[in-house]
């Protein structure tokens, strides 16, 4: 097929389904809940749905897929991405992993709820695996029904896409569709069952392969089938690593290492928490995976989390995910320790994540001010400060770094007039006391003289900061406000925020109001300030 063409018709998709060649599978056709030994995945088909709809999809993704503009728009795809109809070269299957589950070993957990399609070797070459989420129950589902809801779905499609366009690596959505069925969700636990939308998400990603994958075939001494994923996962996901050996193994280990440091910067830099960083929802590519209980950072608080699941440990807080994500590598350097059998270089290469992310979150904290370079003498302190009186009362996180932007470095500005630049930042305004003015003046005074030390006008540098410090993110209440109205059947908001969301770091005048702080209302609303991992 010459490259110029675009698919027309769906069943024109090549899929290359090398995992399911390579490696073993269950071999009992029954989809019944179960423990899976000795196998990566279990073949299932989707649940039919009554009355699939077409909500929303990502363009760009279909660009991936090299699809025609009308197809996404067409009967069949909604047939298709609703999981009623497979086209020529579709294989769906469930995959096996297992995970630590808020720092405690929790065995087999595995797709319970994610149907993978195959992948697709696009017109690029590039392989994309397409995963269905909500299609169904599968031999992993455990007590559950396999199947999602509209809100989880509108979150986990829209964030994707807000991520990417943020410039994160991330597992991408490509379509959003009502299945027409109710599912019954106790959205608290708190004794409330009610019936909702069904929603099936579509994602797209290089390979879904999570920490977990790993974990399980370790924690049953399954070894040669961890050989077996391992080798697979380098050869097909790491190729420029060479064929695997334990060299490889270690090198492999460290370049988790480093992607997975890369991605914990770029989450901190925009104010993303996960919400449930769990190893089973860490991505061997380093790609945000997972879109639960996930939040947005209005107030800088390094202690929020939205997951009330986790309100009382707070295990995985804004503030937290860097050291997280280092305990998760540890465990997965526990896990394919038996291919390695010496600690010394997996130790190595967890060291590596730690100076990795000392430096790439240097760069990215000087980015967010405008500095050429972090200048760790000057910087240090500079830094520790500002983050003291950013969550010393309420601040908007994204608000504040665009307004530090227009901050003139000029000697002779006038303190009074900085802060009242910065003044749409503060929630209360009434916490700007004498007392924290008079620090925040300092504050602004030694950031003039750090500016003045670099070679930069002030138009040059807000024009780098704002390439970092985004205006929109999808704040929590932004995407529950979408939710609320596809609740009623009306998915412009969906569109709209989509479309906001491809452009982040852009002005976008008329846009504005999405870039407000957080309204009062929204502060203590479920969906908005917490969210639980029911979905
Ligand atoms: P999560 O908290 O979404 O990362 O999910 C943890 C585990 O629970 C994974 O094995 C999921 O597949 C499974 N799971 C979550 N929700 C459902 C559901 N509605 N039905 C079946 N399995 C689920
Ligand atoms: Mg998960």
């Amino acid at each position: 097929m010459s490259p110029s063409r675009k698919i027309a018709h769906l069943d024109e998709l090549v899929f290359d389904n090398r995992f399911l060649r390579e490696l073993p599978a269950d071999p009992e056709p029954l989809n019944t809940r179960r423990q899976v030994l000795s196998a990566c995945y279990s073949r299932v088909q989707p649940v039919k749905t009554a009355k699939p709809h077409y909500v929303a999809h990502a363009q760009e993704v279909a660009e991936l897929l090299n699809l025609s503009e009308q197809l996404p728009l067409s009967e069949d795809f909604t047939q298709v991405f609703s999981g009623n109809r497979l086209t020529p070269g579709m294989e769906p299957h469930a995959t096996c992993y297992g995970g630590h589950q808020f720092g405690n070993w929790a065995g087999q957990l595995g797709d319970g709820r994610a149907i993978y399609l195959g992948d697709v070797i696009n017109h690029r070459g590039e392989r994309l695996t397409l995963q269905l989420k909500g299609a169904g129950p599968t031999p992993y589902s455990r007590n559950a029904d396999g199947l999602a809801v509209l809100r989880s779905s509108v979150r986990e499609f829209l964030c994707s896409e807000a991520m990417h366009h943020l410039g994160i690596p991330t597992t991408r959505a490509f379509s959003l569709l009502l299945t027409g069925d109710t599912v019954v969700r106790d959205m608290f636990y708190n004794g409330n069952p009610k019936p909702e939308p069904g929603a099936v998400v579509c994602r797209v990603a290089p390979s879904f392969t999570r920490f977990g994958h790993f974990q399980i075939f370790a924690a049953r001494r399954e070894i040669e089938l961890l050989k077996q994923l391992v080798d697979y996962t380098i050869r097909t996901d790491f190729p420029h690593l060479g064929e695997p050996d334990r060299d490889t193994y270690i090198a492999w280990f460290k370049e988790v290492c480093l992607s997975t440091a890369d991605l914990i910067v770029h989450w901190q830099r925009v104010g993303f928490v996960h919400g449930v960083m769990n190893t089973d929802n860490m991505s061997i590519l380093g790609l945000t995976i997972d879109y639960g209980p996930y939040g947005w950072i209005d107030n800088y608080d390094p202690d929020w989390t939205p997951n009330t699941t986790d309100s009382d440990e707070r295990r995985y807080r804004f503030g937290n995910q860097p050291q997280i994500a280092f305990w998760n590598l540890g465990q997965l350097g526990n896990a394919i320790y038996s291919l390695i059998e010496e600690v010394e270089p997996l130790q190595e290469a967890l060291s590596s994540y730690r100076e990795r992310f000392e430096t790439s979150w240097q760069t990215m904290v000087a980015q967010k001010l405008g500095l050429i370079a972090y200048e760790q003498q000057t910087d240090d302190d500079l830094c520790l400060e500002l983050f003291d009186l950013l969550k010393a009362i309420e601040t908007d996180m994204s608000i504040f770094y665009r307004k530090l932007a227009l901050i003139s470095k000029n000697p002779n500005s006038e303190p009074e007039n900085d802060i009242n630049t910065l003044m749409e930042a503060y929630y209360l305004p009434e916490q700007l006391t004498a007392g924290y003015r008079s620090r925040l003046t300092r504050w602004l005074m030694n950031y003039r003289k750090r500016l003045q030390k670099d070679d930069l006008e002030d138009e040059q540098r807000r024009i780098t900061m704002n390439a970092v410090n985004p205006k929109y993110v999808l704040r929590n209440y932004l995407a529950q406000q979408a939710i609320d109205k596809a609740g009623e059947g009306d998915f412009a908001m969906i569109h709209e925020l989509l479309d906001l969301m491809r452009h982040p770091y852009d002005e976008q005048p008329g846009k504005e109001h999405f870039a407000v702080k957080r309204p009062d209302w929204a502060r203590r609303r479920p969906g908005c300030s917490m969210l639980s991992c029911s979905s």
